[in-house]
């Protein structure tokens, strides 16, 4: 078990591209922390600087209060899975998981045991005379996280693990992970660029862009609270609307149509005309169903584009014009609403469900301090 913390830790390659501008990061004891964020923006160098496998430019890294600074990976008592499982083909499952605790010379019989019991938690039971090619790609899979743990590791750091499976087995693998995770609680570092994956693994979820972690929170509060528009469109599938509104004698004049804003929203506002407007799917509502009611803001007719039905959710694509632009929206409505392309569809948004952001900076106006759920 580790706590991991990066102090003001930050890379530069020899060829001056600054892959992690100094960052801040605690990491708990047992926690599972996933590191999400579109290619290229440090997830995978901030995992290599825990691992030792890159060394730090500025800042300190500390595992369970040690600085590991200079420290060889292997001394660092920390076990890496990646997207790409090393295993070796010509060796059975069973000497594939014993091969990290033969070189590490521990004695036959705890080799057995920790193989055994690596065994049981992954199910790899009845596999263990088999060779590699003779196993499917979650299989495999779980012969690589195997590997980890019978090192029995301090924390897991793991990169994009499940990227090379196809989606079914995807969604069953992440459930494992989120099990064993529950089961060794041993401290996860969990990479992946995949904001489901993010949200339905993550004790908490730090969200990258270009080398900068942008927020730091559960999956709820980075949903419910984005600090910038980045992660409010990042995380949520489909994403946040976002289109410019200005400001009005207390009230926000947007693409589609016009919102009283509430006292508290204003005084965030403060001065400012121009601001951005977010707003999640799920946030419209039809305005003849009973979450439309007349308090539900003003109503406003929209021709469907494209519509989306998934059984448990509908989705209707539709866009909205001013000032020459066009704003492609989308929003979640009943599923049992009979609704077809080319058709009216009268929607509504609720004020209050509005998130607002600085149209220059980015940042949110709303309520950015998390509510405690815990
Ligand atoms: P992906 O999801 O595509 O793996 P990532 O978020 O993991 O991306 P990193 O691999 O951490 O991104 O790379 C961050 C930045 O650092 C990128 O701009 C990348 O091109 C750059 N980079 C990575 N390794 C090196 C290197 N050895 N030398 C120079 N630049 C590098």
């Amino acid at each position: 078990m580790a706590e991991i913390v990066l102090a003001g830790v930050a890379k530069r390659f020899a060829d001056g591209t600054v892959a992690l501008h100094p960052t801040d990061v605690a990491i708990g004891d047992g926690e599972l922390f996933i590191l999400v964020g579109p290619s290229g923006c440090g997830k995978s160098t901030l995992l290599n600087l825990i691992a030792g496998l890159d060394e730090v430019s500025e800042g300190e890294v500390r595992i369970d209060g040690r600085v590991v600074n200079g420290v060889d990976p292997k001394d660092r008592n920390i076990a890496m899975v990646f997207q790409s499982y090393a295993i070796y083909p010509h060796l059975s499952v069973r000497e594939n998981l014993s091969f990290p605790l033969q070189m590490a010379r521990l004695p036959k019989d705890q080799i057995a045991a920790r193989v055994a019991r690596a065994a049981e938690i992954l199910e790899l039971g009845p596999l263990l005379d088999r060779r590699p090619a003779s196993l499917s790609g979650g299989q495999r899979q779980r012969v690589a996280m195997g590997r980890a743990i019978v090192r029995e590791p301090a924390a897991f750091l793991l990169d994009e693990p499940l990227s090379n499976l196809d989606a079914r087995l995807r969604v069953q693998m992440r459930a494992e992970i989120a099990r064993l995770q529950r089961e060794l609680r041993t401290t996860m570092v969990y990479v992946t660029h995949d904001q489901t994956e993010a949200m339905t693994l993550g004790d908490r979820i730090a969200v990258l862009r270009a080398g900068r972690v942008q927020q730091i929170g559960t999956p709820r509060e980075l949903y419910e609270r984005p600090r910038n528009v980045f992660v409010a469109t990042f995380i949520g599938e489909p994403p946040m609307n976002v289109v410019p509104g200005t400001v009005r004698n207390g009230r926000l004049v947007l693409p589609f149509g016009e919102l009283a804003l509430s006292p508290a929203q204003r005084q965030r506002i403060g001065d400012r005309v121009d601001v951005l407007a977010g707003i999640r799917p799920e946030h419209w509502s039809h305005a003849a169903s009973p979450a439309g009611g007349a308090d539900s803001g003003t109503a406003f007719d929209a021709t469907v584009e494209l519509v989306e039905w998934l059984g448990a959710d509908l989705y209707v694509h539709f866009s909205a014009v001013a000032a020459g632009a066009r704003f492609p929206l989308i929003a979640r409505v009943d599923p049992a609403l009979a609704v077809a392309r080319g058709s009216r569809i009268a929607l509504c948004v609720d004020p209050a469900r509005l998130n607002l952001f600085d149209s220059r900076t980015e940042e949110s106006l709303s309520e950015t301090q998390p509510a405690r759920l815990d």
